[in-house]
Parts: C-alpha cells; structure tokens; sequence
C-alpha cells in the first residue's frame, strides 16, 4: 500500500476513535450505532469481508503452489503487450473486462477469449456500487452483458465489482444471475503506476493460493498508461515460476 494511502487510512481512524469516544461520553447507545454503521460500511468497501453473501478470495483448492493472475478495467491497448507475454510464457489468467471498453475494443476483447482466458464480467461504466440502488446497478450490469454480446463474447459466470465495492442489492442482483463474486488477495496499486520495480517487488510477496490484482486499463478512462503494468508483468511470472507457483485461472 503506497504511504498515501495509509496515511489517509491513519487518518480516518483517528477520526473515527474521536467521534467514537466523544458518543462514549455522551450517550453510549450512540457509540454502539455508530460502530455498527463504520462494520457495515467497512464491509461494503472491504472485499474479503461479505456479510450477506460469499466470495471467492483465494485458489488455494486448486493443486499444491496455486496462484492466479487477474486483470481488471480492459481491454484496452495494453491488454495487447500483456497477451503476447501471457502467449509466450504459456499462462492463462482471468480477465474481468469493463463493458464500455469491451464497446471501445472489441477485437481485443475476443482476442482475450480465443487465447484461452478466462473472462468475468466488471460493470459497464466503473461507477461503485456503494451507493446505487438497486435499479442503476441492474441497468449497469444489463449494460455490460449487451456489450458482451454485441462483441460476440461468451457470457460469463464470474463478475467483479468495481474497487470491489458492493451493498445488498449489488450482492442479491448477482445472485439472480447466478454470477459468482471474485475479490482478490493482493493488490499492488498498478494502477497508480508506482513503477515497475515496485509492482515486481510486490506482486513476488504472492503466497500459494493468493490472487493477485493487476490493471489493463484504468476504469472507463480512454487510452490509459498501463505500460508498467505490461513491462513488470514478465518479471511477475518469471519471479513466481522460479519459486515454484502453478497459474491458474479463476472458475
Ligand atoms: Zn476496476
């Protein structure tokens, strides 16, 4: 996590004992609320934390050193650099692709398909889910199962959500669908470029069974930098490989 981010974090918890222990003092009915609100927030924006549905976070079922590469946002134009080194390595990973750049490429989005990948669905428009009701987040998900079909792409049974932020409704609409919900065990914030070295460094910290987060594009942003992202991505599974990891993909 890049120091920002955990000062931001540092931060609103100190916020959050404050305002905590000010309701201790005045009315400790309101103290108990107010964390039950923080919980319940926190598990919409953590994914690894699903009170009212399950998720796969791991494939730690899937053989002796499993591991799985997983990309989000594309297509875009560097999912292109990222397929030729997933060709030349012979790794399949999972792919869950953002409806409007799936409108943007469709070529690409097929050719992730015929090279064997696994595809997930990721929204339409990159909008959080947090927040929306139940109507937006069933037009978004409609949305991007139109983009899907328009590019000829097979449907799939796994989704993503974006920044894996999701409510009840996001959670109750998916399993209607019967998508199956992924998060991720290790980020390494290649989407805010933090460099090659960096996201090398990070991504080789991956333990048997963790799924790693990885970025082709950058939300519904047209031509993004993902040069990074492809440039550390030979030294990713060269990395894994020598310390004894199988890929696989997500199912
Ligand atoms: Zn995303």
């Amino acid at each position: 996590m890049p120091f920002k981010v955990k000062l931001k974090l540092f931060a609103i918890g100190l916020l959050g004992l404050a305002v905590l222990s000010t309701l201790l003092m005045i009315q400790p009915f309101l103290a108990g609320a107010f964390l039950v609100l923080v919980l319940i927030y926190i598990e919409m924006i953590y994914p690894k934390w699903n009170f009212f549905g399950s998720a796969i976070l791991d494939v730690k079922s899937r053989g002796a050193k499993p591991v799985a590469i997983t990309f989000d946002d594309g297509p875009s134009e560097w999912t292109l650099p990222i397929l030729e080194t997933l060709k030349n390595e012979q790794v399949k990973a999972t792919f869950f692709l953002l409806g409007s750049n799936i409108d943007r490429y469709p070529e690409i989005a097929r050719r992730i398909q015929t090279d064997g990948h696994t595809l997930g669905f990721h929204g339409e428009s990159h909008t959080k889910f947090h927040l929306k009701g139940p109507k937006f987040i069933a037009a978004d998900l409609d949305a991007s199962v139109e983009s899907f079909k328009k590019a000829g792409l097979l449907l799939p049974t796994l989704i993503r959500f974006p920044h894996g932020f999701k409510n009840i409704f996001a959670v109750r609409e998916i399993k209607k669908r019967n998508l199956k919900l992924c998060g991720w065990g290790r980020g390494v914030w290649d989407s805010k470029r933090p460099g090659v070295d960096w996201i090398v460094k990070h991504s080789l910290l991956l333990r048997a069974g963790e799924i790693l987060l990885l970025h082709d594009g950058n939300g519904a942003h047209k031509n993004p930098d993902r040069s990074q992202t492809a440039e550390a991505l030979p030294q990713i599974i060269k990395g894994l490989r020598a310390r004894g990891f199988e890929f696989v993909m997500m199912k």
